[in-house]
């Protein structure tokens, strides 16, 4: 691993033509809305560089969580606007964003202040964030617009942004999601910003009833439609045709024969019943694949779908490959990608798509192809 040799064949392989794909989807989509490309926690996983490559032509701006993440991508050599959505933990990072053309969120009494009292060298542009009913970030719907023309008013500040997010995104009948678009109108309306908004994210962008009338004027921020993920949604008809990008593959390292009544794994949690030939994965909890995943939980192998049985390792999986003919050491399981979506590893797992993409561990290659 140090070396940048991996002789585990274990890996995350990368479709870089998907994510381009996928990001043109968007776009056609997004109708006249900009695109902000959102690549935080490394690109969900993917690895921010490649993930960045891949999308920065389809693409009007990229966005992360915080600084480090930014710049990150600006030592890469990336030009693009890049949008913090967490904005500013402190008043040291604004001449760093004035100087890199990161464009911090502004959620937060301390992140007012500081840019209000800073002097930098050039203006920033800043994300004004709403909190329309999410609770998470964001200033009252009434205090919207004096912190606007403060903002306006200040010599730090250039273009301004208003921007909120959803709590139950791609679900147009929640009655929250009503409020919370009405609320972000009326903050619309009072500060008279009639383009330079943000709402939709990308259960919100690709939902068959669109949770904002129009998106005119719009960014719509996507993050996990980009890895080619649909979205769940109550809004059952997305029909998008993404394209997985990541495909984790681990291959098989042994396998045996046990007797029926015999028993897989720690906990003895599943018993063969029936003489049952058990293959064992080199890929494990420490790889990121979730630990939760019970007996039954798919893998892909040699075409077709099988059972994992016993519980997950740290280093391994076992599977069922009983109904399977000539599998051999070596083989190629697929735990997720174009075969099997990360979706139903998530569900099995009691988990979302989110999580297992950004918890593949550092240990797994990424190999772009
Ligand atoms: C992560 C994030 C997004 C992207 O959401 P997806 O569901 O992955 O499209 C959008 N907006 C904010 C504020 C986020 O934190």
């Amino acid at each position: 691993m140090g070396n940048g040799i991996h002789f585990r064949a274990t890996r995350a392989e990368i479709d870089r033509d998907a994510l381009a794909h996928n990001a043109q989807l968007i776009r056609e989509n997004a109708a006249g809305a900009k695109v902000l490309g959102v690549i935080k926690a490394d690109g969900y996983g993917h690895g921010v560089i490649s993930t960045a490559n891949a999308i920065a032509a389809h693409v009007d701006a990229f966005a992360v969580a915080f600084i480090d993440e930014a710049l990150q991508l600006r030592e890469a050599g990336f030009s693009l606007p890049i949008v913090l959505l967490e904005g500013c933990l402190s008043a040291a990072e604004l001449p760093i964003c004035a100087h890199h053309n990161l464009q911090p969120v502004v959620h937060e009494p301390s992140q007012l202040d500081a840019i209000l009292t800073s002097r930098l060298v050039r203006p920033l542009a800043v994300w004004l964030k709403v909190d329309t009913g999410m609770h998470r970030l964001g200033w009252h719907p009434q205090e919207v617009a004096r912190v606007y023309r403060e903002l306006e008013a200040c010599p730090n500040v250039g273009a301004i942004t208003l921007m909120s997010h959803y709590a139950n995104s791609g679900d147009s009948e929640h009655p929250l999601t009503q409020q919370q678009n009405d609320l972000f109108s009326a903050v619309c309306a009072e500060t008279a910003v009639t383009e330079s908004l943000s709402i939709a994210n990308s259960a919100a962008l690709l939902s068959s009833s669109k949770d904002f009338s129009t998106l005119d004027g719009h960014w719509v921020r996507t993050g996990l439609t980009l890895y080619g993920v649909a979205p769940r949604t109550p809004d059952r008809n997305i029909t998008i045709p993404l394209r997985p990008v990541m495909r984790l593959v681990a291959p098989v390292i042994a396998l045996r024969e046990i007797s029926a009544g015999e028993t897989v794994g720690y906990g003895s949690r599943w018993q063969a019943k029936r003489k049952s030939l058990i293959a064992t994965v080199a890929i494990g909890y420490a790889d990121g694949y979730p630990r939760h995943c019970p007996d039954g939980t798919p893998v892909y192998l040699n075409g077709v779908e099988v059972p994992l049985v016993g519980t997950v390792s740290m280093d391994m999986i076992t599977i069922d490959v009983t109904d399977l003919d000539a599998v051999q050491v070596g083989d190629e399981v697929e735990l997720w990608g174009p075969n099997l979506p990360v979706d139903r590893i998530a569900e099995a797992a009691g988990t979302i798509s989110y999580e297992l993409l950004c918890r593949v561990s550092s240990r797994v290659p990424r190999v772009e192809i």
